[in-house]
């Protein structure tokens, strides 16, 4: 069937008007009959949030995310836009894009006046019913819901009473959309009030003069709640019309948390270089954002966003590329040494308490990173003394810490490193190397598989000590293979 092009062809096609927020709840309904994700792409929040935010679509609630920084606030929003109907007919021409059966505006109540159903229609896809402003203190009313215009007046030869020399703001251009204010706090008290009046009683005031605008919106928000506390607040009865406050976290397993660097982070890139990354070297790097989270040296108020992971996942593997551009290799693997040469991925991403601040944020970096290691390096190797045993009572080669490295060295980081040619060729030179293949049957790559898990600074020490000792002794060599 053709799309209508006028009202009256609309009002044949039998299309019935309905509000935005009675749309997004039959989509939803939709989906969850069908078993189909309602937020695609959303990982870890399965169990919490996904179901918070159906619910709130459900009741036809405005909302508002409240969640440290890096924890999906923004991309959740912009998937509401996925729920939307494929499109929507408006009246064509209109700047807030009124329903053509129900126009709210001046200029369109006149034209369906005058031409009746010879009114002509557009249809919007849904892509454009999605708006988004971030909230800045200098955000004011005529940003977000108009101004009178002037030379609109002129023109037309209107006073500054007549509805049709507003020129429309962010918020009325959004209407029979979603809109979402990213950083609520940030706006100024008397432009939330604003807000609210247009959204509770559907009408505002411009230089003056009250104008009636009855918007068709969802309204969400984000807001991080220290700035909720610290730089701004969101006016009482602005809250009490945001029915939902639906609360975010960051990934809660390492598992959680890998899916989401792995979707996010940028690494198919085009190059001539073919970069591997083993397994721990993910797990290390996804480790750095919890063992900041759990620093007493970051400012775990303003969080530690999961873009740190993403960010450091890419200059790793821009560190092994570079190492293998320069080498003239055409495969490399990315090691240790490349996610601490990543340190500029972690610099930026951390607030650092006064403390942490004296050390200086390279030094609270490193630090972090070292214990990200040293994690991993222990969940590779159990702890040669067992707990309740007494100091100095060594496990017998062939039990769990030998178990323990066999499997690493089986499904861990050995196949990956062998592969890598520049490894390879550089073995020869490592002092010690060649000793310790010979004594484990020429598996050398024990000694490059090994020694790089090891923890730099203070974990490194901590990480050599906790070595079963007959993998020191004999094994791995870590200090020589370094
Ligand atoms: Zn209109």
């Amino acid at each position: 069937m053709a799309r209508a092009s006028d009202v009256s062809g609309l009002e044949r096609s039998g299309w019935r008007s309905k509000s935005v927020k009675d749309e997004l709840r039959l989509n939803v309904i939709a989906r969850l009959r069908e078993n189909r994700p309602i937020l695609p792409g959303i990982v870890g929040y399965e169990q919490t949030v996904t179901p918070q935010v159906v619910n709130a679509l459900l009741s036809g609630h405005d909302f508002i995310l409240l969640g440290l920084r890096g924890q999906a606030k923004t991309r959740i929003l912009r998937s509401l836009a996925d729920l939307l109907d494929d499109e929507i007919p408006a009246i064509a021409g209109c700047e807030i894009r009124d329903d053509p059966l129900r126009p709210v505006c001046a200029a369109c109540r006149r034209r369906a006046a005058e031409q009746k159903g010879g009114v002509p229609i557009v249809w919007i896809p849904r892509e454009e019913r999605y708006h988004e402003k971030l909230a800045t203190p200098d955000v004011t009313i005529a940003d977000l819901i108009g101004d009178l215009d002037p030379i609109k007046a002129a023109t037309r030869k209107l006073t500054f009473a007549d509805p049709e020399v507003i020129h429309y703001g962010i918020l009325p251009r959004a209407n029979r959309g979603i809109f979402a204010v990213n950083e609520l706090p940030d706006l100024q008290a008397r432009i939330q009030v604003g807000l609210l009046n247009i959204l509770e009683e559907g009408d505002v005031q411009i230089r003056g003069f009250p104008i009636r605008l009855p918007l068709d919106l969802l309204l969400t928000f984000s807001a991080n709640p220290e700035d909720y506390t610290n730089r701004g607040r969101i006016i009482t009865p602005l809250r009490d019309r945001i029915r939902s406050q639906i609360l975010t976290h960051y990934p809660r397993t390492l598992e959680e948390a890998q899916a989401i660097t792995a979707q996010e982070a940028r690494v198919d890139r085009p190059a001539a270089v073919r970069v591997g990354v083993p397994a721990y070297i993910r797990t290390v790097i996804e480790e750095v954002a919890f063992q900041a989270r759990s620093s007493e040296l970051v400012d775990q108020s303003s969080g530690v966003s999961a873009r740190l992971p993403i960010a450091l996942t890419e200059n790793t593997l821009s560190n092994a590329e570079r190492r293998a551009f320069t080498a003239g290799a055409e495969e490399a693997t990315a090691r240790i040494s490349d996610v601490l040469a990543a340190v500029a991925a972690v610099t930026g991403k951390i607030e650092l308490v006064y403390e942490g601040e004296r050390e200086g944020p390279l030094a609270v970096a490193r630090h972090v990173m070292g214990r990200a290691v040293k994690a991993v390096f222990d969940r590779h190797f159990p702890d040669a003394y067992k707990p309740g045993e007494e100091a100095g009572r060594i496990l017998v080669p062939g039990r769990e810490g030998d178990r323990a490295l066999g499997r690493f060295h089986g499904r861990g980081a050995a196949p990956e490193a062998l592969r890598d040619p520049e490894a390879r060729g550089s073995r020869a030179q490592v002092p010690g190397d060649r000793d310790a293949r010979r004594d484990r049957g020429g598996h050398g790559v024990r000694a490059r598989g090994a020694a790089p898990v090891l923890a730099p600074g203070e974990g490194r020490d901590r990480g050599r000590e906790s070595l079963p000792r007959h993998v020191r002794g004999h094994g791995a060599r870590p200090e020589e293979a370094r």
